[in-house]
């Protein structure tokens, strides 16, 4: 009844693929349960039965496997509010107190809110890309040898569980770098669920190229000789990224067809009859 988006994600025919993600398994489905199960029922339960949120999850994995994009879903559909995103290396700065500052702020309206509405607070997600930066193992004297990240973490650590602990944040780290986030922050209660995102296998593939083809095939743009399976096939070790690019590029083969003399002005009349073939997709993995 509070959230009904939130109800979605726990329905038993729940697909990540319908929300756009391609080739996350059935596991993932129940990580992702346990996170948000809490958050769907009236607060008053929730603290009857001593449940915990869980106010943190570590997304890792190579790089363009779709971290950012699950983040901002989860986002979507917990709260109707933008998450806020912030890059690691953004909050770093060299003036004193500056990068504890940037962590401070990057919690101040959610600590508003919770000190206004207590539990009933809306939930404030915080998406935090390329944690490694800001977060290495402490007193590794990282973090450009400043000792900045020491005192980061530390922030983080007591906006997530210190005196005034928040119940209305859900913080969502990504790093391509699991080993280097130091281990105080991966701890229950603080970034407690890890999930590693790796590449996709040859269904996880299919299903991206299905969702990125989606509107293509839907308005009668992808010619009948493509066969995505085939393809699926051929783009092994790809990132979710990498197809996506795939697809980017076979489609500018297409469009070019349509160029005449390459200008602007001389696109042909029957560019609504575009179609991206297998040649095209041929030249794109080239
Ligand atoms: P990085 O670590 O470089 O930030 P990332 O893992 O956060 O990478 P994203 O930025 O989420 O990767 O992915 C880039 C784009 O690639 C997405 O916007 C999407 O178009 C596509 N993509 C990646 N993975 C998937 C996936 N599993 N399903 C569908 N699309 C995907």
């Amino acid at each position: 009844k509070r959230r009904p988006a939130a109800n979605a994600i726990l329905a038993p025919s729940f697909k990540f693929e319908d929300m756009g993600i391609g080739g996350l398994d059935k596991e993932f489905g129940a990580i992702f349960r346990r996170a948000f199960q809490s958050r769907i029922f009236p607060p008053g339960l929730v603290q009857q039965m001593g449940i915990q949120h869980v106010k943190g999850i570590l997304l890792y994995g190579p790089p363009g496997t779709g971290k950012t994009l699950i983040a901002r879903k989860i986002g979507q559909m917990l709260n109707a509010r933008e998450p806020k995103v912030i890059n690691g290396p953004e909050v770093l700065n060299k003036f004193v107190g500056q990068s504890e500052e940037n962590i401070r702020k990057l919690f101040a309206d959610a600590e508003k809110e919770y000190k206004e509405k207590g539990d009933e607070s809306g939930l404030h997600i915080i998406i935090f890309d390329e944690l490694d930066a800001v977060c290495k193992q402490r007193g590794s004297g990282s973090a450009g040898g400043t000792g900045v990240g020491d005192s980061v973490v530390n922030q983080l650590l007591s906006k997530l569980d210190g005196v005034d602990q928040l119940n209305n944040i859900l913080l969502i780290g990504m790093t391509n770098r699991k080993d280097m986030i130091d281990d105080a922050l991966l701890r229950p209660g603080r970034l407690e669920l890890h999930m590693e995102i790796s590449l996709p296998d040859e269904d996880g593939r299919l299903q991206i190229l299905k969702i990125h083809t989606a509107s293509m095939v839907k308005h009668g743009h992808l010619d009948q000789d493509v066969d995505l399976k085939e393809l699926a096939a051929r783009s092994k070790n790809f990132s979710g990224a990498e197809i996506n690019g795939l697809i980017r590029s076979a489609t500018s083969w297409a469009l070019n067809r349509h160029v005449k003399g390459g200008t602007m002005a001389g696109i042909s009349e029957d560019v609504d009859q575009v179609a991206v073939n297998r040649n095209d997709f041929d030249r794109a993995f080239e």
